[in-house]
């Protein structure tokens, strides 16, 4: 690790402007951002880190007009143990109770989860040893390497890393706003292809609340997810569905640069009875832009993940039923 300045920021407004000028980063539960200080992953080391553990009032999760509000800085254990999104968001719930392990969770919040970096092990490589295309270099190196865990949607700007989140692909089949010091940015919008991050945020833009609307009347949600170990993964595929009569809202991620909205998916289940066949007939519509990437005797490419992600579609969809 190299030497940084540690700054408890004591608001938002001063922990944005110190974002401002140039070489800092905030830090919230620290379980993905100091790892990548740690391996010094990135190529500008920041000068500062701000801590936004000491800014109050940031962790909470409560109902307000039937919004449900949660904090930027609400752990994920919190908001997986949370009567009123286990009953009325059942997705967001499943997806932070599947997400890493009990200690990540009690430690990990809510915004550092959906403003992660990728995993995509060229780009993780310590000591920055990959200087990939997302880095600003002019090649991707899974793109000819081990790519087994990469897009099946193709390329943004030559980068085939999959955005990793458990809770974003929720999020935006709940229909989600992420607030942030400067906007509110509709949870579809919220991330980022071919840039060093993984989000539209600006430099000075910190993620203040997520908003999620009442589900429609009747509405049904959930979250499945595949991943290698099932005790403590990041996923090869995860798939949020929201479902009531004549909507449908479903979201893949680990499938392509940012979370994936299956909208062909949708129109296909929208207003029929939900069972296997119909089922079926979405999650093949869902994935039929799908190609994957071809494998090689030592690297099993990702057309794989394709009929994993057929599964988790049918399974979400069939469980809002
Ligand atoms: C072993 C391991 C397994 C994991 N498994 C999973 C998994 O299965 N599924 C999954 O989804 N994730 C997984 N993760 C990732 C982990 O869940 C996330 O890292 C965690 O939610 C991040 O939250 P944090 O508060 O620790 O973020 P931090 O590490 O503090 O921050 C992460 C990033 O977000 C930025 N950030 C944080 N808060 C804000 C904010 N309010 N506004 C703007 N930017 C912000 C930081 O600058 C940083 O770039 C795993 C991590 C580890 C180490």
């Amino acid at each position: 690790m190299k030497a940084f300045e540690h700054i408890n920021a004591k608001s938002i407004d001063e922990a944005s402007a110190i974002l401002s000028g140039g070489n800092a980063v905030v830090n919230a539960g620290g379980t993905d951002l100091v790892g990548a200080l740690r391996f010094q992953i990135l190529n500008d080391y920041p000068k500062k880190v701000v801590n936004l553990k000491s800014i109050p009032g940031l962790d909470y999760i409560k109902e307000e007009s039937g919004v449900l509000k949660i904090g930027a800085m609400t752990r994920l254990e919190d908001i997986a143990a949370s009567d009123v999104v286990k009953s009325k968001y059942s997705a967001l719930a499943q997806a932070a109770d599947r997400t890493a392990s009990p200690h990540i969770r009690e430690q990990g919040t809510i915004a550092g989860n959906i403003c992660q970096m990728n995993r995509c092990w060229y780009f993780r490589k310590p000591d920055n040893r990959f200087f990939c295309i997302r880095k600003g270099g002019n090649m991707c190196f899974a793109m000819a390497g081990d790519n087994r865990y990469h897009s099946i949607f193709g390329a943004v700007n030559a980068c085939i890393a999959v955005n990793p989140s458990d809770t974003a692909p929720a999020l935006v089949a709940l229909n989600a706003t992420i607030k942030t010091n400067k906007r509110d940015i509709p949870a579809e919008d919220f991330w980022a292809v071919a840039i060093p991050g993984s989000t539209v945020l600006e430099e000075d833009e910190i993620v203040t609340e997520i908003q999620v609307p009442a589900p429609p009347s009747g509405a049904k949600s959930a979250f499945f997810k595949t991943a290698i170990r099932k005790s403590i993964d990041f996923p090869i595929v995860n798939c949020a569905a929201m479902i009531s009569g004549s909507d449908a809202r479903i979201c893949l991620n680990a499938v392509y640069n940012k979370p994936y909205r299956a909208t062909k998916g949708e129109d296909v289940i929208k207003g029929k009875t939900i069972n296997e066949e119909n089922a079926d007939a979405a999650a093949e519509a869902a994935l039929s832009e799908a190609n994957g990437l071809p494998g090689r005797a030592d690297n099993p490419g990702t057309k794989y993940k394709i009929q994993i992600a057929k599964a988790m579609v049918k399974r979400a969809i069939l469980a809002c039923k």
